[in-house]
């Protein structure tokens, strides 16, 4: 996989039928369905895959028991399916997972507890597992870490996690194995059009300034929290007035050793102080704490956590563990802007209570716009927005009909064979890669760790396979070590950006990585990392 040539490609004079804009869960996972069912596609991220909202989940797979308090019944319905399907298509990244909700006043085990089974209904033959009571000894035995001050039992339900990162560069791989033509690192400068209607769009590599023109028959907007900006400056074109349809919503997520939380089981707290579900979630050899959900009036690439969603998310946790957590002990923070979708401008309230579905429109130009929904849905969500399009007369009904459920039993690529079960509580390693780690030990550095479970040969396989251009790239999303362990990344910043060099010849950006990862830590702890 040459950039040189994806690009050279990308300049050929051509008509797509559908061009995606944004490389995260929404448009890869468009540009897949599209690509499998035999048509020409193009899709087009301004940064990396999975670079905005979508490298930042709290990495549940799940049918969201929040939206099951809201009655929000048929989102849940179709969460639990699609969790199955996504379990069965990327076994590598996405696993099934036990969560226990302690309960701490007797009304709470029935209460929860019904509320779970019903969880269990709504999944009917998708379920993962049974939605059982345990006595005080059973969840002290499941969370041996859990506070017993008090415990009265807990409820164990089942969910999935995965690796969310991981996932969408695995199906921007699998969308080019089925023909899409997939770019990171290209920004969508601006839409084409002729008399009123979007013919196409034009972009700019971010490493060369190279630009193109590109033609379709469907352009999709699928670029998350930022959608508006292209709306925008598709009216600015027409000539219409376009009302902002997303909100953000900042959540963030804390990391600390895996000993806060022992055993290989999540927690979950049904009601924090602010009404809301906060979860620790073991992953990659580490636990994650999260999420919080602050309304935001601004966009920015990077949002920073406020100092006290931070202590809010480390106390709240703390009332549940032997052991409290303290920003010392935070070895990543990251945060994520959700795209909620506005039901209309003039509706005000807290985000949480403002949809989570998804929503699709076309502007009178012809441009479709998709946001909201959730990583779990990506699948459905696909075949919703192909289905629009189809609708609207801009892809052909009858091959987008006759090909519709083409992802369904679509294994991902790395996809290993069912019965070698992955272990997403495990540190990183080799058994990420799925059905691909022999192909990495073949690679020159295959025995030298760098660290974090990083090899020499991972980092040539990024770069070579996986559309690896920069350390952020390496260390963020094709390694998690920067959401693991935000110091150790920084160490090893030198030797990737070497190593990409070697490959790419291009600029890893180190510096830019360094000053990075030092945001990825508490306040106190940030400043240090910018000199190393
Ligand atoms: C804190 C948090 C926790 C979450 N946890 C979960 C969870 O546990 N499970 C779950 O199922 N869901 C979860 N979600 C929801 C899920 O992460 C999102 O719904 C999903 O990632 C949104 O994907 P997206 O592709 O729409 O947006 P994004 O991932 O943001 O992708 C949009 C992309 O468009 C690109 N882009 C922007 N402008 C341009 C341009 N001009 N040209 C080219 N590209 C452009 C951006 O760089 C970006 O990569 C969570 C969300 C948040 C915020």
């Amino acid at each position: 996989m040459q950039r040189s040539q994806l690009l050279d490609r990308l300049a050929q004079p051509r008509r797509y039928d559908l061009a995606v804009i944004g490389g995260g869960a929404t448009g890869l996972g468009v540009a897949l369905d599209a690509a499998a069912r035999g048509l020409s596609v193009v899709l087009l991220e301004s940064h990396d895959f999975a670079g905005g909202t979508s490298s930042r989940a709290t990495k549940l797979v799940h049918g969201g028991v929040r939206y099951l308090a809201q009655g929000n019944l048929s989102l849940v319905r179709e969460a639990l399916h699609e969790r199955t399907t996504l379990l069965r298509n990327a076994p590598h990244l996405a696993q099934p997972l036990a969560f226990i909700m302690p309960a701490y006043r007797w009304w709470e085990l029935p209460f929860y507890g019904v509320g779970l089974k019903a969880y269990d209904a709504l999944a009917g033959a998708a379920g993962l597992g049974r939605t059982e009571f345990l006595g005080r000894g059973e969840a002290l035995q499941a969370l041996p870490t859990l506070r017993g001050e008090g415990l009265k039992g807990g409820v164990r339900y089942w969910d999935g996690q995965f690796d969310d990162a991981r996932l969408a560069v695995a199906l921007a791989r699998t969308a080019a194995r089925e023909g899409a033509l997939v770019v990171n690192h290209c920004e969508v400068t601006g839409l084409a059009h002729e008399a009123g209607r979007v013919i196409g769009l034009h972009a700019r590599d971010r490493e060369t300034g190279r630009t193109f023109q590109v033609q379709a028959g469907c352009v999709v907007n699928a670029t998350g929290v930022w959608v508006d900006a292209l709306r925008q400056r598709d009216g600015e074109a027409t000539g219409r007035a376009v009302r902002p349809l997303v909100t953000p919503s900042q959540g963030v997520h804390l990391v600390v050793d895996a000993d806060f939380l022992a055993g290989r089981q999540a927690l979950l707290v049904p009601r924090t102080a602010d009404g809301r579900v906060l979860f620790a979630v073991p992953w990659l050899g580490k636990v994650i704490l999260g999420t919080t959900d602050t309304p935001r009036d601004d966009l920015p690439r990077e949002p920073q956590a406020q100092d006290a969603e931070v202590d809010f998310i480390l106390s709240e946790i703390g009332r549940y563990l032997v052991r409290t957590p303290t920003r010392q002990d935070v070895r990543s923070q990251w945060v994520g802007l959700r795209p909620l979708v506005r039901p209309g401008q003039e509706e005000a309230g807290a985000t949480r209570a403002i949809s989570r579905e998804h929503t699709v429109q076309t502007s009178p130009s012809g441009l479709v716009t998709v946001t909201g929904g959730k990583w779990t849905t990506y699948r459905a969500m696909a075949e919703d927005v192909l289905a629009h399009c189809a609708d609207q007369g801009l892809l052909d009904p009858l091959l987008t009909e006759s090909k519709k459920g083409v992802t369904t039993n679509l294994h991902l690529v790395g996809a290993q064979a069912a019965d070698r079960a992955n272990d997403l509580g495990q540190p990183p390693g080799l058994h990420l890669y799925g059905a691909e780690a022999p192909a990495i030990q073949a690679l020159p550095g295959a025995d030298r760790v760098l660290g974090g479970g990083l090899t020499e040969a991972m980092v040539r396989f990024a770069a070579r396979h996986e559309y690896a251009r920069t350390v952020e790239d390496v260390l963020a999303r094709r390694s998690r070590l920067l959401f693991l362990d935000a110091r150790l990344a920084a160490d090893l910043a030198g030797e990737v950006a070497a190593l990409l060099r070697q490959e790419t010849g291009a600029d890893p950006q180190e510096a830019d990585f360094r000053t990075l990862a030092g945001t990825y830590l508490p306040a106190a702890e940030g400043p240090a990392m910018t000199s190393a």
